[in-house]
């Protein structure tokens, strides 16, 4: 089942050329052509199916500095900012509010790890609170319950996935960007080895700039030009209840369950990091790499099934780029949510804040959540093709600090000075001498 998503109109004609193709219309696609927009920039954004209805809308809406990787925070930082920015500059809402994220816990291993995080983020200058017993009850009253400590990161906050990718759209309409949904991009072109056109289901695009947002998709995609990007999906389940009469914390994170209060006054209920693995072709091709990621996450990972198969998303196949492609049969990632995923978020979420009882479950829905090995996005123009950028495998963060990344690979794209340093992204870094041909499979 979708999550509620916004909807927006079409631009009438695709164009024949434009400066930037960006391909992909989730939270990455839609900031990235934005902010080229607003340069002056001609752009042309294809999404095979609708703006923003694979993870950008089925995500829980956190746009978080607290626990951040050091090489994301600059970036989730600068993002929080913009969110803010761009509805005063858009008149387009979001969602975005700085509601702070409230995290409770009594795991004394959990907060000492939060704790050496407020020091390390402290020299980056962002401030977050640790709470202690008491004051952690006190901001956690709804549940009733004594907690060990917490923390308040109050700068932090949520937006709301299924109005942020289709407003960032429309405000890039009204720049006079051109959307085009339900058109796939099938590969692209090149003239003595750069970019110069991106081959899609309606026609062909002139650019001599390409950027692949396409999240899931990307590997599969690239795998057609050649590269190899090392990428897994895994499926996460997700469910909605109705409004409360007595407010909840906008924002809760416990390692039993998460609750998130969505603009419409209904609460998205998940379980941090729980997903179902579905093996697939390509997830196999890359394994080895991933093992490291794995062993990490080994506790909240549990074994899948054929959703991923079914998905098209990771086959090895080679596509043609006269005649539909698996991107045109599957407009719309839309996995199953896992049943049992379900009950138990909602038992442990009942359990953990007994006002919920009065609620219905109104939605359930899944996402495949696109990883890198290393649990950061690869962004960054590809040496074996110039012109083409890739902005994929956020790897579950990408919805925060979807602005800061936008704008990045927009400063990319113009040769503009770089938001934040670009190193810690460059793609390469998953293999430098991998990049180029594939060699196996
Ligand atoms: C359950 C869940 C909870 C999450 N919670 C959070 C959270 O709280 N905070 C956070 O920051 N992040 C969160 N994330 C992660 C976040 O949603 C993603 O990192 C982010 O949305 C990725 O955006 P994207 O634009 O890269 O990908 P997507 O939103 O997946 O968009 C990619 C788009 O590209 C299109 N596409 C692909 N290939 C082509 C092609 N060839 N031609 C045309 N179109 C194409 C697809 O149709 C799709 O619309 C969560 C994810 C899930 C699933």
């Amino acid at each position: 089942m979708s999550p509620p998503l916004y909807h927006i109109q079409t631009s009438p004609t695709l164009p024949a050329s434009a400066d930037v193709v960006v391909i992909g219309g989730g939270i990455i696609g839609v900031f990235t052509a934005y902010y080229l927009a607003r340069r002056g920039v001609s752009v042309a954004l294809v999404e095979k199916g609708r703006i923003g209805a694979e993870q950008s809308s089925r995500n829980w809406g956190w746009c978080r500095q607290q626990n951040r990787d050091a090489r994301e925070l600059p970036l989730a930082s600068k993002s929080l900012d913009l969110w803010e920015r761009f509805g005063a500059e858009s008149g387009e809402d979001t969602g975005f509010h700085r509601c702070g994220l409230l995290y409770l816990s009594n795991d004394e291993a959990e907060l000492s790890r939060w704790s050496s995080w407020r020091d390390f983020a402290k020299t980056a200058g962002v401030t977050t609170y640790m709470l202690d017993s008491q004051q952690a009850a006190q901001r956690g009253q709804a549940t009733g319950r004594a907690w060990k400590g917490g923390v308040f990161s109050p700068s932090d906050g949520t937006a709301d996935p299924g109005k942020a990718a289709p407003a960032v759209a429309a405000a890039l309409i009204k720049l006079g960007g051109s959307v085009q949904q339900d058109c796939a991009a099938r590969g692209i072109e090149t003239e003595g080895g750069r970019v110069s056109g991106v081959i899609t289901e309606a026609g062909v695009i002139r650019t001599r700039t390409a950027v692949l947002a396409g999240g899931a998709w990307a590997s599969s995609f690239c795998r057609q030009l050649g590269i190899r990007f090392p990428q897994a999906s895994i499926r996460q389940s997700i469910l909605s209840v109705s409004p409360v009469e007595r407010p909840l914390p906008d924002a809760l994170y416990t390692t039993g369950v998460s609750v998130t209060r969505r603009s419409d006054g209904r609460y998205a209920l998940a379980i941090s990091g729980r997903a179902r693995v579905d093996v697939t072709p390509q997830f196999m091709r890359f394994a080895p790499q991933f093992v490291p990621m794995f062993a990490k996450r080994w506790r909240s990972l549990l074994p899948g099934g054929l959703e991923g198969i079914r998905g098209g998303h990771e086959t090895l196949k080679r596509w043609r780029l006269d005649a539909p492609t698996p991107m045109e049969r599957v407009r719309i990632l839309d996995p199953k949510p896992d049943p049992a995923t379900v009950r138990e978020t909602h038992r442990r979420a009942l359990e953990l804040l007994p006002e919920l009882r009065e609620a219905r479950i109104t939605d359930a829905w899944a996402g495949f959540v696109d990883s890198t090995p290393d649990g950061v996005p690869g962004i960054g123009e590809l040496p074996s093709i110039p012109g083409f950028i890739l902005a994929a495998g956020f790897s579950g963060h990408g919805f925060g600090i979807g602005p800061g990344a936008g704008h990045l690979i927009a400063d990319l794209a113009t040769g503009a000075e770089p938001i934040v340093d670009p190193l810690p992204y460059r793609p390469e870094r998953f293999s430098d001498s991998a990049w180029g041909k594939v060699a196996d499979f």
